[in-house]
């Protein structure tokens, strides 16, 4: 039997987790769960948000299921997300975003893969106080991670059978930066011939996400332009509660929602648990349990796109635990 890591976070995590470890036992997945607890509550007992046990286990097991995690604030710990794609080396980000048939938007037929630069950028959070009235943060853009994430998003694009890489930057004021990140990109762009590559500034990018998303296909996007984006990307299909993503590297992968802890509505029973089943399905896909994957994808599209049945989030009053019997009784 597979072990898979399981992260279950805090916040609404553990909500969440046990609504998809429900569904997954019910659709009869055999998956050995390593439970590894990360974050806040964790860093009051062994001094860390991110034990070692954390990263070791991953490091064993290849394959992880994460749910949100806090890092304490003003404590000077890293953040929990950042180190752990350090650690690992997850240096490719994937956001899918596609409308889901059931949920209502202004925007229909949007079908977009954010594929972010997970390592470097200003979210590496190297910061310097040069005094009281000053602080400064440095972006670093490195040819390898720009090349290697640029061959992600043009290696995905053919497996997904897409037409264009967007890259995205702001190479117009961050020349040096953005503008290797651009170079990169283009010189992959050139080994593959059938996929359109076309360039774009990320403050145009965001208007025109809002006018015309169809427009888009896959983009490739620093650390920092790819979290802001990906957030947006997500509010065009219906909102963070169905937004999920995967961390990627050489030897790991880390299957995470886009969404945060969500500390407003923890412990609420209302937290919507699609985006981490929607990880869950990608990960069993991932390695290679199909046919699971599809009823479970299958029970969940069928109970949204009838709408009886929906969490606040989505414009209905149902509870977390009332969604995931739905889904149950459907698979
Ligand atoms: P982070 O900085 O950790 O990404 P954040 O502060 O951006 O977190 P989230 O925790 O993602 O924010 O929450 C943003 C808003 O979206 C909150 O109002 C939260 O309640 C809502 N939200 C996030 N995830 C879900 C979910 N799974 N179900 C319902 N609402 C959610």
């Amino acid at each position: 039997m597979k072990t898979v890591t399981l992260i279950p976070g805090d916040g609404i995590g553990p909500e969440i987790t046990e609504a998809v470890q429900s569904i997954l036992k019910a659709a009869d997945v055999q998956i050995n769960w390593d439970i590894q607890t990360a974050g806040a509550d964790v860093a009051q007992i062994e001094g860390t948000p991110l034990p070692n046990r954390v990263i070791e286990s991953i490091k064993k097991n290849k394959v992880a299921l994460k749910a949100p995690v806090t890092t304490p604030i003003g404590k000077g710990f890293r953040s929990v997300n950042v180190a752990l794609r350090k650690e690992l080396d997850l240096y490719a980000n994937i956001r899918p975003c596609k409308n889901i048939k059931g949920i209502e938007t202004p925007f229909k037929d949007v079908d977009i893969i954010v594929v972010r630069e997970n390592t470097e950028d200003l979210y590496a959070g190297e910061e310097e106080k040069v005094n009281d009235d000053c602080a400064k943060s440095i972006k670093t853009i490195t040819r390898k991670a720009s090349t290697r994430i640029a061959q992600y998003a043009f290696e995905l694009a053919v497996k997904e059978n897409r037409k264009t890489v967007w890259a995205v930057t702001k190479a117009n004021i961050c020349k040096l930066s953005d503008g290797l990140f651009l170079e990169c990109c283009k010189e992959v762009s050139e080994q593959y011939p059938s996929i359109e590559y076309k360039e774009i500034l990320v403050d145009n990018l965001c208007m025109q996400l809002v006018q015309n998303p169809q427009k888009f296909d896959v983009l490739v996007l620093p650390n920092l332009y790819g979290d802001i984006v990906s957030d947006l990307t997500a509010g065009l299909i219906g909102g963070l509660g169905i937004a999920q993503g995967a961390n990627i590297g050489i030897d790991c992968a880390v299957f995470e929602p886009v969404h945060g802890s969500a500390p407003d509505i923890k412990g609420q029973n209302k937290a919507n648990p699609t985006a981490l089943l929607l990880c869950a399905i990608n990960m069993l896909k991932y390695i290679n349990e199909n046919e699971k994957a599809n009823k479970i994808e299958k029970a969940l599209f069928k109970v949204i796109e009838e709408g009886d049945v929906k969490t606040a989030d989505l414009g209905g009053s149902s509870t977390t635990s009332e969604f995931t019997s739905e889904i149950i009784k459907n698979l």
